[in-house]
């Protein structure tokens, strides 16, 4: 079983320590996906998800359909506006249809109609989503994703109006998310037999946007095991855990100890759980990396999963100190070697930008925060990362984790998320 997803969508600033994880790795990007005007001919090819039991069971004709669609288009995804590249006839349509699967799997949408990278893969949409269709053929459907040309599976659409959406978001609502290894930078993960789950939220306005909750640390095994720091094998630039000059790092490492004994992991699960609670209540769907006290998932896998099912990376830390310093995030070194590595390069801003979001939201909630905020940190995470990622490191091992503090942090981190997708 497993699923998929991906989109992508923005940064800034500082140094220290801490223990951390991130782990982050991605590929390419369809940050922008689109071009210009008139058409931009893209394509899209999705495929639908299995939930089910088998192994890696899809549902209905996944591989052939994909490769029948490879035939499609050399359509120039990342970023560029189409060139030359050839793009499959639609006949022109303009109305509303509906995402259908025999299954109730989640189907992708791509912005071109090619189904041999993930990479151009916008987003995943579940049975019953409504999609304004824009041309069709009897491969690919064009629908309108964003205000841009998005490319779908035609046997997964349907012009009649699901009666269940309701009974199939359910269905969805937890759905394991286990690392495809044609993912970028998947090869680069050393522990990845577990699976994260995506849930949908029921909130009468979805946003449509998924974040990737990622309690630090809990998984067995994992200090015992080294994965690169940065996926073209160069060192790190800065100390933490790792000292700078590492090659490579534990591939997820066991955490502090609060000062009263508790370990940092099932801090940071019990944060993940309200986080949860509140991200869904928002109309935010929710990709849970973590939900019991071992997930066999590295940090690079944890990091590519995010990259690909999700539209921002969060991981919630608390730092190593014990002087209950606030609440701060690990900011993207301003290394010229670092900033200048793939996928560091295309993304860092983004980064940044989404930690000053989530200490700005922390800050307006009565979070106490550390110095100006941040903390440079070279990070796993952030060194593997095509979604906006962060550790935010909520305390130290000196900070109170009582119910009503988790709750305040988990509204500051709501705010902050609002904030950075202007919600
Ligand atoms: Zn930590």
């Amino acid at each position: 079983m497993r699923k998929k997803l991906n989109l992508r969508r923005t940064i800034r600033r500082s140094v220290m320590t801490g223990a951390v994880l991130g782990c982050a790795l991605a590929a390419a990007g369809c940050s922008q996906y689109t071009a210009g005007e008139g058409m931009r001919a893209q394509a899209e090819a999705l495929r639908p998800e299995s939930r089910e039991t088998g192994p890696d069971q899809s549902i209905a004709g996944f591989g052939q359909e994909e490769r029948e669609s490879l035939a499609a288009a050399e359509t120039s995804r990342l970023e560029t506006e189409r060139t030359t590249a050839s793009v499959p006839e639609f006949e022109a349509e303009e109305d509303m249809v509906y995402v259908k699967t025999p299954g109730g799997g989640s189907v992708r949408i791509r912005s071109a109609c090619d189904t041999s990278d993930g990479s151009n893969i916008l987003t995943y949409v579940v049975p019953g989503t409504k999609l304004l269709r824009t041309g069709k053929n009897d491969q690919w459907t064009r629908v309108n994703y964003k205000g841009f040309s998005g490319y779908i599976a035609t046997a997964y659409i349907s012009t009649e109006a699901p009666e269940q959406k309701e009974a199939f978001d359910k269905v969805l609502s937890d759905s394991p998310v286990s690392l495809d290894g044609s993912w970028k930078y998947a090869k680069f993960s050393k522990i990845n037999s577990g699976s994260a789950t995506m849930y949908r939220s029921h909130a009468a306005e979805r946003k449509d946007i998924t974040i990737c909750v990622n309690a630090g640390h809990g998984t067995l095994g994992g200090s015992s095991v080294k994965t690169l720091c940065h996926p073209d094998g160069t060192p790190k630039v800065t100390g933490g855990t790792t000292g700078a000059g590492a090659v490579t790092a534990v591939a997820v490492s066991s955490g502090m100890t609060f000062l009263d004994g508790t370990p940092e992991s099932r801090v940071t699960l019990a944060m993940a759980n309200v986080f949860k609670d509140k991200l869904l209540a928002a109309g935010y769907d929710v990709l849970m990396i973590r939900e019991s006290d071992d997930v066999q998932l590295d940090n690079v896998a944890r990091t590519v999963i995010a990259n690909n099912a999700s539209d921002c990376h969060i991981a919630l830390h608390w730092d190593s100190t014990e002087s209950d310093k606030g609440a701060f995030y690990m900011s993207v070194p301003n290394v010229e070697s670092y900033r200048n590595m793939e996928p560091v390069k295309s993304n860092w801003q983004k980064h940044n930008a989404l930690g000053e979001s989530l200490v700005a939201g922390l800050k307006g909630k009565g979070v106490k925060i550390f110095s100006g905020g941040s903390m440079a940190m070279d990070l796993t995470q952030t060194s593997y990362s095509t979604v906006p990622s962060i550790d935010i490191e909520l305390g130290d091992r000196a900070s109170d984790y009582s119910q009503a503090t988790l709750d305040k942090l988990g509204d500051g981190l709501v705010a902050g998320v609002n904030q950075y997708f202007g919600r």
